[in-house]
């Protein structure tokens, strides 16, 4: 079985829950994308009861601090275990060449052991193919007017059933989907992308303004995409109990398919 862990939901500003960023967690091992913007991500892997020991690979969409700051925790976390011979085999952090390029210094600059040469920082971009465990991942760029962010289409093998069978899940990264992307992202099983907030709350939060998206707009987005789930995340976190109605309420109004609003440490089962 692979199961989604969603360790944060909100945006960058949120403060009654963590940043996005999740964990696709296999019987075989764990990846992480993105990573939030702070030591909140130690929190959210213990609250999640996820073993750093099983994490294989981070993926990294843009170097926003809501997204790249977590990874030096995550890094200075697997070093410890490295150096301490309580982390097996290797640790590959994929992300685009500034973003790596920074967090790679800031690992230099800001923590005292040096890396162990076991953690790989592989710079991709659009296009560019890479496999972690039983996933292939497709990377594409979202075009975004901000910085260059990437997300991905991940084909999972799916060994449980007595035919294997593939799952296919898109990130779009933090900002609404473009016509650029539609032939990474359409006919997706899963389809993860931001909705900022309520379409009846765009004067309060503006999400236009800031080249977000609404729940309403995710959901025209994700009909004309064909996907079969879609999540949404990266969310305001003003009324948190009544997020998960609200944002589903809106979406589902265009999409038909089935619509999750997670919360922080809830795990959503691929397959
Ligand atoms: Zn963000």
């Amino acid at each position: 079985m692979t199961k989604l862990i969603m360790l944060g939901t909100g945006h960058a500003m949120v403060t009654k829950c963590y940043n996005t960023c999740f964990v696709i967690q296999s019987e075989e091992g764990a990846m992480l994308i993105d990573a939030g913007g702070g030591n909140g991500i130690l929190v959210q892997m213990e609250k999640a009861g996820i073993a750093w020991e099983s994490l294989n690979a981070m993926f990294l969409t843009h170097a926003h601090t809501d997204h790249i700051l977590g990874a030096i925790w995550v890094i200075r976390k697997i070093n410890a275990l490295m150096k301490h011979g309580n982390f097996q085999g290797d640790f590959t952090v994929y992300g685009l060449q500034d973003g790596l390029c920074y967090l790679e210094k800031s690992c230099q600059y800001l923590l005292f052991d040096s890396l162990d040469d076991r953690i790989h920082f592989t710079i991709v971009k659009n296009d560019d193919e890479f496999s972690v465990l039983q996933m292939h991942f497709k990377v594409f760029d979202i075009h975004s007017t901000k910085m260059p962010q990437i997300g991905f289409r991940a084909n999972i093998i799916n060994d449980t059933k007595e035919q294997s069978e593939n799952i296919s899940l898109v990130c779009l990264g933090d900002e609404p989907y473009k016509e650029h992307c539609l032939k990474y992202a359409q006919n997706a099983d899963w389809l993860m992308s931001e909705a900022f907030c309520l379409y009846k709350d765009r004067d309060k939060f503006h999400p236009y303004e800031k080249n977000h998206s609404t729940a309403l707009d995710t959901g025209k987005a994700a009909q004309k995409l064909n996907a079969k789930n879609l999540i949404m995340y990266h969310t305001e976190d003003s009324d948190l109990p009544n997020r998960k109605k609200n944002y589903h309420d809106e979406a589902a109004k265009h999409f038909g398919g089935n619509i999750y609003v997670p919360d922080d440490l809830e795990t959503i089962c691929l397959n």
